[in-house]
């Protein structure tokens, strides 16, 4: 079995969902008193959310770039970063260490795919509904249409990642909001919509709707179970 880099944190709320989600995927794996091997790094996530506000993305990379290092170190053999958003800055932690990087949108376009979707809703940070480095992504690698909230709730949806659940705070008042969100991508076509933030998960589950939902930490988790154990 390979060695699991986590490069966590961001925030440590949903570092606490990949950690559950790695060890539940290698027991079911392979059973018996299996569990994973895995180096985790979280950092201190507070610097590098100012840094992200104000548009300073190489302060991040600096950031993460360290800690990537650290994972590498500590015998990983392969990183996950446990965050869409910070994938901005993957391509510059890629070049800096010798391990491989499993890329969030990529785990969970290859599932879209794998089912048939064509056409797609995001929820995300700001950052990840706005930018091309998720979007583009999934548009250019998996010829997929990606549809994302207008812009005043895409306010919402980032404003409730980083008041609330980036803090551990899960308000019903937030998950109507985000189903209605939800909802509304599917009437303008989403044939599923990504929960593209790791800490989404925390607050809608495919229980709250009828529309397909992919939720990046589980798939992400999935991911790097099967890439340990190949
Ligand atoms: N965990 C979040 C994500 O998946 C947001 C926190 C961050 O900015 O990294 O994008």
């Amino acid at each position: 079995m390979k060695t699991i880099g986590l490069l966590g944190g961001m925030s440590w709320q949903s570092t606490v969902g990949y950690y559950q989600a790695i060890n539940y995927g290698i027991k079911s794996s392979l059973g018996g008193l299996h569990s994973a091997k895995i180096a985790i790094y979280s950092v201190d996530f507070d610097p590098i959310e100012k840094l992200q506000h104000n548009g300073d993305w190489n302060g991040t990379a600096e950031i993460l770039i360290d800690a990537a290092k650290n994972v590498q170190a500590a015998g990983a053999d392969f990183l996950l970063i446990c965050t869409n958003t910070m994938h901005k800055v993957a391509p510059q932690i890629e070049a800096a260490i010798d391990i491989p990087i499993l890329h969030i949108a990529d785990a969970t376009a290859e599932v879209l795919v794998k089912k048939g979707v064509k056409t797609v809703g995001l929820l995300g940070t700001a950052f990840t509904m706005e930018q091309d480095f998720y979007k583009g992504r999934l548009s250019e690698s998996y010829g997929l249409t990606v549809l994302v909230p207008d812009k005043a709730d895409r306010a919402i949806v980032h404003n409730v990642i980083y008041q609330e659940l980036c803090l551990g705070k899960v308000l019903s008042e937030s998950k109507l909001e985000y189903i209605r969100i939800i909802e509304s991508l599917a009437s303008q076509g989403a044939e599923a919509v990504i929960l593209g933030c790791t800490e989404i998960g925390m607050l809608v589950t495919q229980a709250d709707t009828k529309v397909m939902l992919l939720d990046t930490t589980s798939i992400h988790a999935q991911k790097a179970v099967e890439y340990a154990i190949k």
